[in-house]
């Protein structure tokens, strides 16, 4: 990728230049009342032709890694194609100019896909009842734990202050304890990446409230004793909260409402391929036992008793709304495509392709980056960026020196119990070239690294923007033009 230098689209303008072809005024001019006048210029609006404008943000987007452009093995956030087959579905227009407020009695495609999508995520996942409000996995959690306390208070239960949390959990979930009110409790992992049962046991007691708990686990392996957790849990008197965002190593195989598991939530915009990345819209759709059911957050969606159709409810002991109106709803018709385009037999195969896909890319590497377990994987794998023969290289050069390969690197330093760990989760939607397209990548810094490790040191060089200063990009960011900035930043040699 070669990116010759463009100033800035504020050193573009001059004046006079315009980009609008406007229709002559079809109606006399009138003067706008004085307090609707600004008062001072718009100085800073640049001036510009409509292609330099065009030229601007193009190549703008040209600038992004995404997954229309590049692999992205970004481990846990399961970063699989969207198909365009979910893209047509959301944008008919029926469920696009869909009003929240037009009333069930014109809106009742939109609620059989709701009510459908409800059955469908239920069915898959061994769950009696589904809410779709939730905008994202970390509001499911929120969602799940508020139903979990509200199920305590209204048994007259008001000892339990604390939630225990795995060490490798993902920072989501003590947030969602600590916001919930909750006391967060860590529990370790064992050598074989489990849940360390003793250490549970230690912790569980009449103060739990919950334990929330992910399977696959972040290292990319199944809890083997996950059954164990879910009955010590429950005989300690708690609820078992499951994290759903690794749900793409099990469709199909697994369901967590039958391993113990009261309540979940489902990831779409990682398993059920609605999109992500950037802040969008997601879906944190969430599935719970008939015990919690009247505890969810409304409006659901059932069938009318009699005539047929379709109708909003709220459950009896509802906490609430998490969000206004439906949830995301476009969200909610690319899951909804993506289930029925696939069936049954193509969710299993999902899963299967995606586990078979991670073990390839683990069984490809090893011996060259440690793997954190080592087990036969799910989803994803965690590898380590210690290299015996560089012992100095660290993760952080290595996924920089992947950008140059054309690859989005994997997730880094992260799950924190694994130290330089690379996880990478390759999904089910990417062919067996590229898997070795990638891991001949990393085979080849990892021989660079031992050679000359400046190479590493010095990536990505093939980026319009090099290796940032990541502390000061977070605590200084530049958001906007500054011509006096600018000409500073690049007297010192930043470009972009
Ligand atoms: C992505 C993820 C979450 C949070 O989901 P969001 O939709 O990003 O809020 C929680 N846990 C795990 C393991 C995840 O990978």
């Amino acid at each position: 990728m070669m990116h010759n230098y463009e100033p800035p689209i504020f050193e573009l303008s001059a004046p006079g230049k315009f980009g609008a072809n406007l229709p002559q005024l079809d109606v006399p001019a009138s003067a706008l009342p004085d307090h609707l006048l600004r008062g001072d210029d718009l100085a800073s609006l640049p001036e510009l032709t409509e292609p330099e404008v065009v030229r601007h943000y193009t190549r703008i987007s040209q600038r992004n890694f995404s997954i229309d452009t590049v692999f992205f093995p970004l481990g846990s956030c399961t970063m699989k194609a969207n198909a365009r087959l979910h893209e047509e579905a959301a944008r008919l227009a029926g469920f696009a100019a869909a009003h929240p407020l037009q009333g069930d009695e014109l809106s009742q495609g939109a609620l059989q896909l709701m009510y459908e999508l409800q059955e469908y995520l239920g069915e898959i996942s061994g769950f009696d009842a589904v809410s779709l409000q939730p905008a994202a996995g970390a509001q499911g959690e929120l969602t799940g734990i508020l139903v979990f306390r509200a199920y305590h208070l209204d048994r007259g239960d008001h000892e339990r202050t604390e939630v225990l949390v795995p060490d490798s959990a993902h920072g989501t979930n003590p947030a969602t304890a600590a916001m919930a009110g909750y006391k967060v409790v860590e529990v370790k992992s064992d050598a074989r990446g489990n849940v360390d049962l003793a250490d549970l046991q230690r912790k569980l007691t009449p103060r739990t409230a919950a334990f929330m708990l992910t399977n696959p686990n972040t290292l990319g392996l199944f809890e083997e004793h996950v059954v164990e957790v879910a009955r010590l849990v429950h005989e300690a008197g708690g609820l078992v909260y499951g994290d759903g965002a690794n749900f793409n190593a099990l469709l199909g195989i697994a369901r967590p409402g039958e391993l113990g598991f009261d309540f979940m939530h489902y990831n779409l915009h990682k398993t059920f391929t609605t999109p992500h990345g950037g802040g969008g819209p997601g879906s944190g759709a969430v599935g719970c036992t008939a015990t919690l059911a009247p505890y969810l957050p409304g409006p659901r969606v059932r069938r009318m008793e009699g005539a047929g159709g379709f109708e909003f409810f709220t459950p009896e002991k509802s906490i609430g709304r998490m969000k206004t109106f439906h949830g995301n709803f476009g969200m909610l018709v690319r899951a909804w495509t993506y289930i029925r385009s696939i069936g049954a037999a193509g969710l299993r195969k999902v899963s299967e392709t995606a586990v078979l896909n991670a073990n390839y890319i683990q069984a490809r590497l090893k011996h060259v980056y440690p793997v954190a377990v080592d087990r036969t994987c799910m989803h994803e794998t965690v590898l380590q960026g210690k290299l015996a023969a560089a012992p100095e290289v660290r993760t952080l050069d290595i996924a920089k020196r992947l950008i140059d390969y054309g690859f989005h690197p994997p997730t880094v330093y992260f799950p924190l119990i694994v130290p330089e760990a690379l996880m990478i989760e390759p999904t089910e939607t990417e062919s067996k070239r590229t898997l070795d397209a990638f891991c001949d990548a990393l085979l080849a810094i990892a021989e660079e690294a031992a050679r000359d490790i400046e190479t590493l040191h010095q990536a990505p060089t093939t980026t319009p923007v090099r290796r940032l200063d990541e502390v000061r990009a977070a605590r200084q960011p530049i958001l906007k033009y500054d011509a006096e900035v600018f000409a500073k930043l690049r007297a010192e040699g930043v470009q972009g």
